[in-house]
């Protein structure tokens, strides 16, 4: 079966996240960008099914502005087949992306398409669901295990107080949780490879998906700083303080 994965270019999880003096959002010049952890969790995932002979071809999917393309060419390092690139200077908001995928979908047909939970820049945990929904697919979210099964896929998800099994029918969406794979490191023969894989630009124009935005930003702030903590003698103050200042018991 083919499968498309969704990569997105998001600021790298290591670096700590500044908020513009203006409050329109945070910065983004001079940071380190990679590709969106769940994503690389989705490629993963999408490589072993090739390996065990289950999926034929992967094509990895991203969209944003033109250095998206390096993003591509990471999933291609870590052994996606090509790759789709709707290039777009503007904000991409979720249900724009999912129509945006949609029309991929509609064009390259394939059996499964894996998306992060979430991006870890905007958090919304939305695009995977919404397309599931446009496309009138099944659709497994959170999923912490993938497997083959009689006319479909099995996929465990992580719910909250413990794990459920779906079994999907073929096509469908699954969102990737933490625990179902460690992403493998692209090794160096791979990263050479991947420079001759093919990438495909797009836009979103192309795909006939009107892109514009549906939510307006309307501030974003730095959280509250927290404030410095005390030390307390003994037990009796500590009862004191939460009774009497901090007033939470
Ligand atoms: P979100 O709903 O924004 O939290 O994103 C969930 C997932 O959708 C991400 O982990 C990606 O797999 C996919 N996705 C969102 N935005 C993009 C994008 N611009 N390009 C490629 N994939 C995306």
């Amino acid at each position: 079966m083919k499968v498309l994965v969704g990569v997105k270019r998001v600021i790298d999880y290591n670096v700590k996240v500044r908020v513009k003096a203006d409050g329109t959002g945070v910065e983004t010049a001079n940071v380190k960008m990679s590709m969106n952890p769940f994503d690389e969790i989705g490629v993963e995932e999408a490589v072993r099914l090739k390996e065990k002979g289950i999926a034929t071809e992967i094509v990895a999917v991203s969209m944003g502005p033109a250095a998206s393309q390096e993003t591509l060419r990471t999933a291609l390092a870590m052994g996606a087949d090509r790759g789709i690139l709707v290039q777009t200077d503007a904000e991409l908001q979720p249900l724009a992306v999912a129509k945006l995928f949609k029309a991929i979908a509609e064009r390259e047909s394939p059996q499964l398409v894996i998306v992060g939970k979430q991006a870890i820049d905007d958090d919304s945990n939305q695009t995977g669901q919404m397309l599931a929904a446009l496309l009138g697919w099944s659709q497994g979210t959170f999923a912490s295990k993938v497997a083959p099964a009689e006319g479909g896929l099995e996929v465990t998800r992580e719910v909250d107080g413990g794990l459920e099994t779906l079994a999907l029918r073929l096509p469908a969406v699954v969102t990737t949780d933490l625990r179902l794979n460690e992403p493998r490191y692209a090794s160096l023969p791979n990263i050479m490879k991947a420079k001759k894989k093919p990438i495909e630009t797009l836009t979103p124009e192309a795909l006939g998906v009107d892109a514009a935005p549906r939510l307006v930003t309307l501030k974003v702030a730095e959280p509250a700083k927290r404030l410095a903590g005390v030390k307390v003698k003994d037990v009796g103050e500590l009862v004191d303080k939460l009774k009497n200042e901090a007033k939470v018991i």
